[in-house]
């Protein structure tokens, strides 16, 4: 596993309450995007008592301390994941929402290029990229046709 993401967690200045491990925990046992409702639906078996609002203000917290990514993968909602011990980011298909990993080393020439030339430093721990992915985007050239962005929601 390399690093160990517990690590983090010693950071002065973050107190991780049970709490805040918990929800932290269940994040990091899901291994991957968790809206709210999901989360709190991990929680219930260990802390049946954790409201909504709650589990939602340890997630900001976790958010803040860097533990955990909040990213608007489309859809409308905020999803949460672990993010203590592997930095990456997605590509997302606007059309059929396939999600794409995309490895954090890729984004090290651009970081690169910001801070040289901008003097800028990007905080990009986790983000999304929306387009097209390859298989609409073969669909949408064998139809050729205009392509209509439906609303199915
Ligand atoms: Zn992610
Ligand atoms: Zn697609």
């Amino acid at each position: 596993m390399g690093h160990d993401w517990k690590e983090s967690l010693r950071v002065p200045g973050h107190r991780l309450t049970p709490q805040r491990l918990a929800v932290l925990e269940a994040i990091r046992e899901a291994g991957c995007h968790c809206t709210l409702a999901e989360i709190q639906e991990r929680l219930k078996p260990q802390h049946p008592t954790l409201t909504l609002p709650t589990v939602y203000r340890n997630l900001r917290y976790l958010v803040n301390a860097g533990l955990a990514a909040q990213t608007d993968l489309g859809g409308g909602c905020h999803v949460y994941e672990f993010v203590a011990d592997k930095h990456h980011h997605h590509l997302v298909c606007l059309k059929c929402r396939t999600v794409i990993d995309l490895p954090d080393s890729f984004l090290d020439p651009l970081r690169n290029a910001l801070r040289d030339r901008y003097g800028f430093t990007p905080c990009m721990e986790h983000f999304a990229l929306f387009g097209v992915c390859p298989s609409c985007e073969k669909k949408a050239s064998e139809r050729s046709s205009d392509v209509c962005l439906g609303s199915d929601g």
